[in-house]
């Protein structure tokens, strides 16, 4: 359509047939019209997708980009000439799909999930009230119940939200801890000096949350780590002294549920135990919150009740030995007063999808604006009114259902196996990296709770390749450049379709004892189509880029410009 179709639309007529193409009808008859505009959004999406782990930005040089313009046009465009755009829009992203892609933590969504959030989200139910929402807020109380008797909660007293991601989970928890801390703080304002202690490898939202919440980010206290990443408890309790010790009010303490880096989880029921202690120690009248950020570990409660001895899902021994260490851990995640879970991350959902569930449903009667005691009711969905106490007023009750039934269509022992799978291919690659690679290339945290795998990279004939002194700061950051230098050259520079491959970095794979950051390149897959043989091409493309860039290394030209970032 054009600028004078758009005046026609004054025709009734033509009114019609255009709100028909764009419209569900009250009988829901042209769902059809919405079938087939998928089927072309997909067929343009995938046609032109390229062979390798990035969505292409060549090949359509005859044709002006959409890209960067920002003109709503007057007229309407036609859907079919709006979605023929995607492929502009989609230059340059990731391709979740694709097997040589090993980036981050990024599922693939499931079907069934997508299917749900459109069929659900054609009727707008707003999870703000069960008024409007109905029956899919049900969707929330029963996934709520689902998390909480997978860390072994009492679902009858838990309850759990669903929220825009980690990031909020976590500003969810600090938030509750200040409302125990200082329960008129809503009205009053926070005091100065209320704290929260966490650990080195921590999220970075966690320090965000203490600047949005008006904490501050010099009272977000980090605690040091160990080599694996899991907290020093000494040292968190050392910190968690300090606080008590100045007089301050202690809020939260965030104890790590799986890291971004390595997966470490940290024991909880030591972290409890150390709380309880300083209550009565310093005689405090509240009682600090424990939260477990669990965002990307969560997933992997689904283990908790499987049988490592049985192993029916045929688990190679490092992977049954992995599972089993993580599960020690993660059962005492029961003692956090509250965990959060990212389904877009290991619950293989689309983004936005994540939940934070309390030990005690109460919990979330403290955070509610309208200063009312009631205590929220989790376990009547007639009178569930959630949007008393969440942050969000309009919530999609729509990926609340998608969530739930995309979770029920794995099944705990779907999960298992997307699991397992992926902590399978990882090990492979280990096996790819000591047979070819190294020791120019070495997988450096052989404790891994996870399917990472962190790559720290030497200059050829290196001395540091054979057996790195991570006690050696200077040798540290040198290696620390040179792994940098690798990476961004890797994605700078512009390979053919068959050598590409993608991947991150980490800033810190781990800390060493003088608290300097490790860098590596980071392999992470959560692809189901992810095997042995990509394990072995990806490793293969990747000492095939690194030869490369060793002719040029120190003269390669990216590693010039970096020198001012650093
Ligand atoms: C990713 C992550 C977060 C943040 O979650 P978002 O869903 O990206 O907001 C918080 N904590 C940990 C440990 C994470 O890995």
């Amino acid at each position: 359509m054009t600028t004078e179709s758009a005046e026609s639309t004054e025709d009734p007529d033509h009114f019609r047939h255009w709100r028909n193409g764009l419209f569900l009808r009250p009988d829901g008859g042209n769902a059809d019209a919405l079938v087939e505009l998928i089927r072309r959004a997909l067929a343009e999406a995938l046609s032109h997708q390229g062979a390798g782990p990035v969505y292409p930005r060549r090949g359509h040089a005859d044709e002006r980009s959409p890209v960067g313009e920002g003109h709503l046009p007057e007229g309407p465009v036609a859907p079919e000439t709006a979605l023929g755009q995607l492929r502009w829009w989609l230059a340059g992203a990731v391709k979740v799909h694709h097997p040589l892609f090993a980036k981050n933590i990024v599922p693939p969504p499931s079907f069934v999930n997508l299917a749900a959030l459109c069929a659900v989200s054609l009727f707008m139910p707003n999870g703000v009230t069960g008024e409007d929402a109905g029956d899919t807020l049900s969707a929330e109380l029963s996934c709520a119940r689902a998390m909480a008797r997978l860390a072994g909660y009492d679902p009858d007293r838990a309850g759990g939200l669903f929220t825009f991601g980690g990031t909020a989970t976590n500003l969810y928890a600090i938030n509750v801890g200040i409302s125990k801390a200082q329960p008129d703080h809503a009205e009053r304002g926070i005091e100065p000096g209320i704290s929260v202690v966490g650990s080195w490898p921590a999220h970075y939202s966690h320090k965000s949350a203490c600047a949005w919440l008006g904490i501050g980010t010099q009272n977000y206290v980090a605690a040091a780590s160990l080599p694996d990443q899991t907290t020093d408890l000494d040292s968190m309790e050392a910190a968690c002294r300090d606080v008590l010790a100045r007089g301050h009010r202690l809020a939260c303490i965030m104890g790590a549920g799986g890291t971004t880096s390595n997966m470490a989880v940290d024991d909880f029921t030591e972290i409890a135990a150390m709380r309880d202690r300083l209550t009565a120690e310093y005689r405090l009248d509240y009682t600090p919150h424990v939260h477990a950020d669990t965002v990307i570990g969560w997933a992997y409660l689904c283990f908790l009740d499987y049988d490592l001895r049985r192993n029916s899902l045929g688990f190679s021994p490092p992977v049954v030995a992995k599972i089993a260490r993580l599960v020690e851990r993660l059962r005492t995640v029961r003692h956090a007063d509250s965990f959060g879970t990212d389904f877009h991350k290991t619950g293989f959902a689309p983004y936005t999808s994540s939940m934070i569930v309390m030990r005690d449903g109460r919990d979330f009667s403290r955070l509610r604006r309208d200063g009312g005691l009631m205590t929220p009711l989790f376990h009547d969905k007639d009178a569930y009114n959630p949007g008393v106490f969440t942050l969000e007023t309009s919530r999609s009750a729509a990926n609340m259902v998608a969530t739930w039934v995309g979770m029920r269509a794995l099944g705990k022992q779907g999960m298992r196996r997307l699991l397992g799978h992926a902590l399978e291919t990882a090990e492979a690659l280990r096996r790819h990296i000591d047979a070819q690679v190294a020791p120019d290339v070495t997988a450096i945290n052989r404790h891994s709770y996870g399917p990472d795998v962190f790559l720290r990279c030497y200059p050829p004939d290196d001395p540091a390749a054979s057996d790195e002194d991570f006690g050696d700061t200077s040798s540290v950051r040198r290696m620390n450049r040179y792994t940098s230098d690798l990476f961004t050259w890797l994605s700078r520079h512009h390979a053919p379709d068959a050598e590409q491959f993608a991947v991150s970095k980490t800033s810190a794979a781990f800390y060493t004892p003088t608290g300097e950051p490790v860098v590596a390149l980071r392999v992470y897959s959560l692809n189901p189509y992810f095997s042995d043989s990509h394990a072995e091409e990806l490793i293969v493309r990747l000492l095939k880029g690194k030869r490369r860039f060793d002719a040029m290394y120190p003269d390669a030209p990216d590693s010039n410009m970096n020198e001012e970032a650093r």
